[in-house]
C-alpha cells in the first residue's frame, strides 16, 4: 500500500518535472520578438525591431542596431561640423583628405549610382541643397547668376577619389558632399548586419523611411510595410484601391528593403512655389517629375541611392533604369495634379 502510494507521488512529480522540461524547452526555441519603438537618429526617426531566442538578446540587439544608426551618422553627416564627411568638406579644395576606408567606400558607391542615373544621383549636391534651403528661409527666388555659380560647384565628376591613397579631393572651390540620399540605407544594411551577427532571428530596421526587413517575424508570415501616399490629401481615392483599401500601400517583404522618396514631407516654398529637398542638378532646381517613388531593392543602400535617383529621373527614364536592374522593382506616383501609380513589372509580387 505504502509502495503504491510512492509510486503515484513518484509518477506525479515526474510527469510535473516532465511538463516544466516541456515549458521551458518550448519556451527557449520560440523566439521573443521585441518593438525598440522609435528614437531620433540621423536627423529623423528610426525604428528597430528584432526576433531573438530570448528577451535579453532581442534587446541587446535593438541597441547595438541603434548605435550602429549613431555611428554612421556621426561618420557622415554633413551637418555636424566633428563628422569625418565635413572634415572633407572644410579642407578636400585645399589638399587631398585622408578618410576611412568606410567614408571611401560610400563615396565610391555614391559615383556608381552617379554613373548608373546619368548624374540623376549625385553627392556633390550639396551647395545647391544649401542655396534651396536658404532661399525657403528668406522666402525669396536666387538670382539666375547664384544659381548658375552655385551650380558650377556641383558635379560628381568633379570629386576626385584616389583608390590608391585613399584620399578626396576637390577639383572647384566651394563644393560640398551631402550623403543624405545614401547613409541612412546603408547605415541600415549595416545595422542589420550587426543584429545579426549578435543572434537576432528576425527583424526590421527603418531609419526615415529606408527600410530593411529579415527573416520571418514571431506571429506573421511576412514582414508587412506600410507605404505613406505622398500626397495623401490629393489622391487618397487612388491609393484606396490598394489592396488593404486603408490609404496605404502594404508590402510584403523578407529579407529585402524599401525606400521611399518624394517631397511630401521635405520641401522649402519659395514664392508660393514648392521646392522639393532633392536637386535635379540638370535644372539646379527641385526635382519636379514624381510626387513620391518606392524601391524595393536588396539592400537598402541600393533601395536608398536608387529612390534619391528615380525622384530626379522621372517616370519614363526612371521606370527604365529600374526595370534594367534585376532584383530592384519601384512604385512611382507621377507628380499631380494626376498622380497616377505606375509599378516595375515584378512590383506586385511585393503588394498585399
Ligand atoms: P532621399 O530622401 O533618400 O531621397 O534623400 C534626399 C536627400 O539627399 C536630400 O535631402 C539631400 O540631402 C540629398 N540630395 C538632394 N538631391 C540629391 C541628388 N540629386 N542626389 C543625391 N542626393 C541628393
Ligand atoms: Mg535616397
Amino acid at each position: 500500500m505504502k509502495d503504491n502510494r510512492q509510486q503515484i507521488l513518484f509518477g506525479f512529480v515526474f510527469g510535473i518535472c516532465l511538463v516544466v522540461a516541456a515549458f521551458l524547452i518550448g519556451r527557449r526555441t520560440r523566439p521573443v520578438q521585441i518593438d525598440g519603438g522609435y528614437r531620433v537618429v540621423m536627423g529623423t526617426f528610426a525604428r528597430i525591431v528584432v526576433a531573438a531566442d530570448s528577451e535579453r538578446k532581442a534587446r541587446d540587439c535593438i541597441e547595438a542596431g541603434f548605435e550602429e544608426l549613431r555611428r554612421i551618422d556621426s561618420l557622415m553627416s554633413d551637418y555636424k561640423a566633428d563628422s569625418e564627411l565635413s572634415k572633407v568638406n572644410r579642407e578636400a579644395f585645399g589638399h587631398p583628405v585622408k578618410v576611412s576606408n568606410e567614408l571611401f567606400g560610400i563615396l565610391q558607391k555614391s559615383i556608381d549610382f552617379s554613373r548608373l542615373s546619368n548624374g540623376a544621383f549625385d553627392i556633390t549636391v550639396g551647395p545647391l541643397v544649401d542655396l534651396w534651403h536658404k532661399a525657403g528661409e528668406t522666402n525669396s527666388m536666387p538670382d539666375e547668376s547664384v544659381i548658375a555659380a552655385t551650380k558650377a560647384r556641383v558635379g560628381y565628376e568633379k570629386l576626385i577619389l584616389d583608390a590608391n591613397a585613399i584620399t578626396v579631393r576637390f577639383a572647384v572651390d566651394g563644393m560640398r558632399l551631402d550623403l543624405g540620399g545614401i547613409a541612412k540605407g546603408y547605415s541600415v544594411d549595416m545595422a542589420v548586419e550587426i543584429m545579426k551577427q549578435k543572434g537576432a532571428i528576425a527583424g526590421m530596421v527603418d531609419s526615415g523611411g529606408n527600410i530593411y526587413c529579415f527573416g520571418k517575424p514571431v506571429d506573421k508570415d511576412t514582414w508587412l510595410v506600410g507605404v505613406q501616399d505622398p500626397n495623401i490629401a490629393d489622391s487618397v481615392e487612388r491609393i484606396a484601391d490598394s489592396p488593404d483599401g486603408s490609404g496605404w500601400m502594404v508590402l510584403k517583404l523578407m529579407d529585402y528593403a524599401v525606400a521611399t522618396s518624394g517631397d511630401y514631407r521635405r520641401f522649402v516654398t519659395v514664392g508660393g512655389k514648392k521646392v522639393s529637398h532633392i536637386i535635379d542638378t540638370n535644372t539646379a532646381g527641385g526635382a519636379n517629375k514624381l510626387a513620391g517613388d518606392t524601391i524595393i531593392a536588396k539592400t537598402a543602400l541600393e533601395a536608398d541611392a536608387l529612390s534619391t535617383a528615380v525622384n530626379v529621373l522621372g517616370p519614363e527614364k526612371g521606370l527604365a533604369l529600374i526595370e534594367s536592374l534585376a532584383g530592384v522593382e519601384c512604385i512611382l506616383i507621377t507628380a499631380g495634379p494626376e498622380f497616377g501609380v505606375i509599378k516595375s513589372k515584378g512590383a506586385d509580387s511585393y503588394i498585399k
